[in-house]
């Protein structure tokens, strides 16, 4: 199949971001991950089929309105007390609510679209690439967990000249990543813990094959630029021996660099919206303690 012609699904196309690579950056999430982290701040990125969310700080009531539990044709929304009330296990995706409400309160996460239409938004924004040095970002969910999808995109990217990064957890067979790296300008990876056991607990996956994955790429992309992150999670990774611990696994090239990333949970509220437990309640991250850590990798010389 033609590059421009491949399918995939994504939930968002962000313009004008300045802190996922270099330069003025558009974002486009795709959908679908092979990890669960706990702290998730992309909850609606994790399956990989759309999704239906409702938001109920933004609906009008039942009372006042109603409109989707007149449109849905299987009887998952009911109103009961003058409040909606969802049963996931009668919705099919059909959209009838979304289609049917006024307010934006119920929405779908995910949307099918081509690689070409995905290439037409970006290019929207060229002349900012141009002057800012930035370009088209991969992120998600896991882009490269639709390899078909991600790697055309990556290739039609370089077709229009656009500079290409990816956002990835990693977990994946290596070919993937491997083919990946021939089209990218810059690789933004997370390595969250060398703990296997922990990995497992926290995320649902093994850390193996990310941490193959990582070495594959300082091995055979020598001059690729990479950012490596973790984010620390209380009570997960956030301790001095754990963090320093993955720093010295990263070789010291002036194209690789280290970031560790505060926790925060501004995705929290989307976990409500889908139905889901925030697994991380009561976590919060500690400042003095990020200030210390971030000053020793400062310092880090190997
Ligand atoms: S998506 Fe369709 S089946 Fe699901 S709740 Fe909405 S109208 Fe009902
Ligand atoms: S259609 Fe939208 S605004 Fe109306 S009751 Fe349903 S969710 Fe609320």
């Amino acid at each position: 199949m033609q590059d421009s012609k491949q399918k995939g699904i994504i939930f968002n196309i962000q313009k004008f971001s300045v802190h996922d690579g270099a330069g003025i950056r558009t974002i486009v999430f795709f959908k679908g991950c092979p990890l669960r982290c706990r702290w998730c701040s992309n909850p609606e990125s994790q399956l990989f089929t759309p999704e239906r969310a409702f938001n109920p700080t933004r609906c009008l009531t039942a009372a006042v309105c109603g409109r989707c539990s007149r449109a849905c044709p299987t009887g998952a929304i009911t109103v009961v007390d003058g409040m909606n009330c969802y049963n996931r296990a009668l919705c099919t995706s059909c959209g009838a609510c979304v289609n049917a409400c006024p307010s934006g309160a119920q929405s779908f996460y995910g949307y099918e679209t081509t690689v070409e239409e995905v290439i037409k938004k970006v290019e929207e924004d060229d002349v900012f690439y141009t002057r800012s040095g930035g370009g088209l970002t991969l992120s998600g969910g896991e882009a490269l967990a639709q390899p078909e999808f991600a790697l055309a995109m990556l290739r039609e990217a370089k077709y229009h000249r656009l500079s290409t990064a990816i956002e990835t957890c990693g977990c994946y067979p290596t070919e993937v990543l491997d083919e990946a790296c021939h089209y990218l300008d810059q690789l933004i990876f997370d390595v969250k813990s060398l703990d296997d056991e922990k990995h497992k607990k926290f995320t649902g996956s093994s850390n193996k094959q990310i941490l193959q994955n990582i070495q594959h790429v300082f091995e055979h992309f020598p001059s690729l630029p990479i950012l490596i992150r973790t984010p620390v999670i209380p009570g997960f990774n956030d301790t001095e021996e754990e963090i320093m611990a993955i720093r010295r696994m990263i070789p010291l090239r002036p194209n690789i660099k280290y970031e560790a990333l505060t926790y925060h949970r501004m995705g929290q509220p989307k976990y409500g919206y889908l139905g889901r437990p925030y697994l991380l309640e009561g976590a919060k991250a500690d400042e003095a303690f990020m200030k210390e850590l971030r000053a020793k990798l400062d310092a880090y010389q190997g």
